[in-house]
């Protein structure tokens, strides 16, 4: 490892880099929300890495295949790149315990709420997971940051959240531009 460690931002991508059409698989479908890019840049420049975390069950149910995922997120990073924002590493997800078909059909550790993908990324980064942060527009992404202790949580949502949810160091904002660099 020859990087000092460093504080990431976890970002979910259904919903937070690209509007939730559902299942979107091909770039044609892939909508910007408004402010994401903006939004990378602040956090860059404070010094954050930035990671995409994100559940492709699309896979598993077989609506697009590894290969699409992966030629539309060379696309997405050539919009990045446009945009001035580094290169983003991008871990995901191809399983469902019950829709998969073949062997993405399995109880993965890597489909948040799990946090399996966060762990990965961490050690592959040099990532320091308490100094960082996830934001996600579903309760999911938010077990899987409170599961390694990220310092803290943006809920991206007009629902609220589940009658059991751990609310401690949980901000919930109604849309990105809400989210400011603050120090945790
Ligand atoms: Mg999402
Ligand atoms: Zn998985």
């Amino acid at each position: 490892m020859d990087s000092a460690p460093v504080k990431a931002l976890f970002l979910d991508r259904d919903g937070i880099i690209n509007v939730d059409h559902g299942y979107v698989g091909q770039y044609e479908n892939f909508e910007y929300v408004d402010g994401i890019f903006s939004l990378m840049k602040r956090f860059e420049s404070a010094g954050y890495k930035i990671i995409i975390v994100t559940n492709q069950s699309g896979i598993a149910r077989g609506l697009y295949s590894e290969n699409d995922f992966h030629a539309l997120m060379s696309r997405v990073q050539q919009d990045f790149q446009r945009e001035g924002i580094s290169f983003v590493p991008v871990y995901f997800c191809p399983h469902h315990p019950e829709h998969g078909i073949g062997e993405y059909k399995k109880q993965c550790t890597c489909r948040k709420p799990s946090s399996g993908m966060l762990k990965q990324a961490a050690q592959e980064h040099a990532i320091m997971l308490p100094s960082s942060i996830m934001i996600g527009d579903s309760w999911r992404d938010i077990e899987a940051g409170q599961d390694v202790k990220l310092a803290h949580c943006y809920f991206v949502s007009s629902k609220t959240p589940p009658a059991n949810a751990q609310l401690e160091n949980v901000t919930q904002v109604s849309s990105l531009n809400e989210i400011s660099v603050a120090r945790y």
